[in-house]
């Protein structure tokens, strides 16, 4: 077998045996990391990565949690997988967040961003940019069972064979001036949302 490094005397066939593992354990211990901490559907991170990044926060910080605006209605009228391509929509536009904010699907419909070294006061810009983004990004509800219906009859679909519906987010801030325990400032944030949600929804509440 050929000598790499004299001193260490690793061959290539060693070499092989060793590398050939490693890369298969890297890959298994990638697909574990990603199972348990990035959601599935959105592939933002999930509720156990938001707890792992509180833990490391510093001792400034702001959090929003957003939710979705009359999203039973929307499950209702156009069913659960339409719902789901709708999450989808508003986890990439939460996640292009500025600001240096951080967005995690925390359950459901519900996503929190995360400002670290921020108070709530300068994360509101920034909140407002993807509200008002979600607010202008008409949600294509594609109608499979009526598009292929009508292919099938030649005739012309009433109206088009899809439409467009407008999805908007209701926005709840809060930070940890106060008291800076991660899930009192969560609470804070949700009561926020409530606020913005009875203030009409679509908007930024702190
Ligand atoms: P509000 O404006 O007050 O937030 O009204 P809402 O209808 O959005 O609020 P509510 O909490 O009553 O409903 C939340 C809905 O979100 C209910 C549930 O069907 C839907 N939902 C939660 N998680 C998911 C999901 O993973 N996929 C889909 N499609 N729907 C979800
Ligand atoms: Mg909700
Ligand atoms: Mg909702």
């Amino acid at each position: 077998a050929m000598v790499i490094t004299a001193g260490i005397g690793i061959d290539i066939n060693g070499m092989q045996s060793i590398m050939a593992p490693a890369i298969v354990i890297t890959g298994v211990l990638f697909a574990v990391y990603s199972t348990s901490y990035i959601d599935e559907l959105t592939g933002l991170p999930g509720r156990r990565a938001y707890n792992e990044y509180c833990a490391q926060l510093s001792s400034d910080y702001t959090m929003a949690m957003t939710d979705i605006d009359h999203f039973k209605n929307f499950n209702d009228t156009y069913g659960h997988d339409t719902g789901d391509e709708v999450l989808k929509l508003v986890a990439k536009i939460i996640s292009t967040v500025g600001g240096g904010g951080r967005a995690f699907r925390f359950g459901g419909e519900e996503f929190v961003i995360v400002f670290d070294g921020t108070d709530k006061e300068s994360t509101i810009e920034f909140l407002e940019e993807i509200r008002i983004e979600l607010e202008k990004t008409p949600f294509t509800v594609r109608n499979k069972e009526n598009r292929s219906k009508y292919e099938k009859t030649g005739k012309k679909m009433p109206q088009g064979p899809s439409k467009t519906v407008n999805i908007t987010m209701s926005i709840g801030v809060a930070d940890s001036k106060k008291d800076n325990d991660p899930a009192k400032v969560m609470k804070k944030a949700d009561t926020a949302l409530y606020k913005a949600k009875n203030a009409g929804r679509n908007r930024v509440s702190t």
